[in-house]
């Protein structure tokens, strides 16, 4: 029986945040693979010039160095947004017996008893949450589901194949797609060095940013 982790997200642009994350959680879990499936972004969240094709390939050349990790388009050939709920289902139709795992920040951790059928989610995979600067999970609603569903240590992963939140002692990096998209604004605002753009950038998807002058405006 594998285990399989998948990782969704807008990725607008890939940073050292996601990447770090999905490093650290395939080696702590010892992932059998560990999946990037960019989402569509919903029409307000779009931004010039940075369609779902630049998106998906700034994810692939993040993770071209590791074998480990692989870019699932299944979202983007769907061709409209996709609920996480959806995509967990095809994934458990195509793997009915492994153990699926989803991997999400804790900011989103923090909003999942809002997500569409969340608690259907739960019956298709675990949850494994990569810890952020500044969210906690502190409100009612995720301590209950905490309290139904959290898992006390990586070996629990083992006992079934979803169902279970696992929050992972991970080293956090305070970085966000918008801080970095706001860097790269101000760069080309004062026209200076790229090189002076965010650091928590990931080199490879920097040079593709600045070759398509990517979030110039
Ligand atoms: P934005 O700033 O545009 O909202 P984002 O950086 O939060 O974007 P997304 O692509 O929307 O990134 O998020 C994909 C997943 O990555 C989410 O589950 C989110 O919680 C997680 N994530 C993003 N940044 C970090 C980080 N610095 N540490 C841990 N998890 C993160």
């Amino acid at each position: 029986m594998a285990m399989l982790g998948f990782y969704g997200g807008t990725f607008d642009p890939i940073h050292q945040g996601h990447l770090q994350s999905v490093l650290y959680v395939q080696q702590y879990c010892q992932l059998d693979r560990l999946e990037l499936i960019p989402c569509h972004l919903p029409p307000h969240r779009t931004h010039p010039g940075v369609s779902s094709e630049h998106r998906a390939e700034m994810v692939r050349l993040a993770i071209a160095p590791y074998p480990q990790l692989a870019l699932n388009l299944l979202e983007l050939a769907k061709n409209s947004p996709s609920y996480t709920v959806e995509t967990m289902e095809l994934l458990r139709a195509q793997y009915p017996n492994d153990t699926l795992l989803f991997v999400i920040g804790m900011d989103s951790l923090t909003q999942f008893h809002r997500w569409f059928r969340y608690r259907d989610i739960l019956k298709l995979c675990h949850l494994l949450v990569c810890q952020r600067p500044g969210y906690q999970p502190e409100s009612i609603e995720t301590k209950a589901l905490l309290a139904e569903h959290q898992l006390a240590a990586v070996s629990d992963l083992h006992s079934n194949t979803q169902g279970g939140i696992l929050i992972l002692p991970n080293p956090m990096l305070d970085v966000s797609a918008t801080a970095i998209r706001k860097s790269l604004q101000q760069s080309a605002n004062i026209q200076s060095h790229p090189q002076q753009s965010h650091r928590l950038q990931i080199e490879a998807v920097q040079a593709y940013i600045l070759e398509h002058q990517l979030y110039q405006v």
